[in-house]
């Protein structure tokens, strides 16, 4: 079945008991049994829910895979994955990545004992070097956020499949449209739901999806333990947001480009980060293993002065400042103090986040209006 045909359909099946087209919000905390343990599969809304149980479907379809798990944040989904590790183990983790990934990686778990390296993914060879017996998981992010690089995932499930590794893929830049870590080699594929798989800013969630039956089993094991479970009217809203999926990413993509193109012209501004210019140094990666460049897009200006970024985000009209991505609204976002504001500058600049660098999510309106809004406001 075709991707625009499985965002319409996977996972969604009329109604039993009224033949409602669209999976009803299960709003319940329990089911009714009719004498102990004689129920229809359903026992306690934190175990199993019908409008989650839809939306999992719908998601592992998606990508590809056997299984699908959502969680109440992109973050639960993440610590899910975590909590497959015991203290000693360790994981390797690409250096850019979203902050609160890295939150949770240095803050929360190596204070359990788990140790976690942060290493350029862009050199498999050199990911390969940090491979010891206590390595269990590889962490990888592409689109990196807010660099753009584009991480082979071919080439980095070569080591994790060598060394009988896990190798997990957070996809949420590229969406499932664009990008499908299962067929690459990922052995786990997560999203921060948040963003493009709901695409309407009104929900935040987290998805997990795996191929291996076992993996499943302890995944939904600690989806169920630990109780990180998302609600049902937010099921029901990523249900939703999920039937245009592929239309929303096609005008993404789109006007991602046009964006990008303007501000590469621009007198004023340094570098644009996007991995559709022919001059991106993973452009060769992004093309074989994306269908698409995606909406995301970081710049810089000549001058790298924090002010400088300030006074153009203060500026904008139609780009709304704010923390996220991936709504059909244009965002802009200043990484060093807003969403990567958890990692130390010196981090920062070892992979080239200035304090100048501004990350736009590209939203589904008029192009024209979006580059005259950033024409005034760049001045
Ligand atoms: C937002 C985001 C997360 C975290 O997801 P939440 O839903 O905010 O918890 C993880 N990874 C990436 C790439 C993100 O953009």
């Amino acid at each position: 079945m075709h991707f625009d045909t499985k965002a319409v359909h996977a996972g969604v099946e009329p109604d039993p008991s009224t033949g409602a087209i669209m999976t009803p919000i299960f709003q319940t905390s329990t089911y009714v049994q009719k004498s102990p343990g004689d129920h229809q599969g359903f026992e306690y809304a934190r175990s199993q829910n019908p409008t989650r149980s839809a939306l999992q479907k719908s998601i592992a379809m998606l990508e590809n895979a056997n299984y699908g798990l959502v969680f109440g944040s992109g973050v639960a989904a993440i610590d899910a994955v975590v909590k497959l590790l015991k203290p000693g183990d360790e994981v390797i983790s690409g250096n850019d990545l979203y902050g609160g990934t890295y939150r949770i990686f240095t803050k929360i778990f190596e204070g359990f004992g788990i140790k976690f390296h942060f290493v350029d993914m862009n050199d498999a060879a050199g990911v390969e070097q940090y491979v010891n017996e206590n390595t269990k998981l590889i962490w990888l992010e592409t689109p990196t956020n807010p660099m753009m690089s584009i991480i082979d995932i071919k080439a980095i499930s070569a080591i994790s499949k060598k060394h009988s590794l896990l190798l997990g893929v957070d996809n949420t830049f590229a969406s499932p449209v664009l990008q499908s870590p299962m067929e690459l080699g990922a052995d786990i594929v997560m999203h921060s739901v948040t963003k493009y798989l709901g695409g309407h800013s009104d929900v935040v969630m987290g998805a997990i999806a795996v191929n291996d039956e076992s993996l499943y089993k302890r995944l939904a094991f600690i989806q169920n333990s630990c109780g990180a479970v998302p609600g049902p009217q937010d099921c029901f809203l990523v249900l939703r947001g999920i039937k245009t999926l592929h239309l929303r990413m096609e005008r993404h993509c789109e006007n991602g480009e046009k964006v990008a193109r303007f501000l590469a012209q621009h007198p004023e501004v340094d570098k644009v980060y996007w991995p559709g210019f022919e001059s991106h140094p993973n452009h060769e990666i992004a093309k074989e293993q994306m269908k698409g460049f995606g909406g995301m897009i970081s710049f810089t200006f000549h001058e790298d002065d924090m002010q400088r970024s300030f006074k153009v985000m203060e500026k904008f009209k139609l780009f709304a400042l704010a923390e996220s991505l991936g709504g059909v609204e244009s965002m802009a976002n200043h990484p060093a103090t807003m969403t990567h504001g958890a990692i130390p500058k010196e981090e920062r600049m070892k992979v080239g986040l200035l304090d100048s660098l501004i990350r736009l999510s590209v939203g589904i309106e008029n192009a024209d209006d979006l580059i005259a809004d950033l024409e005034q406001a760049i001045g």
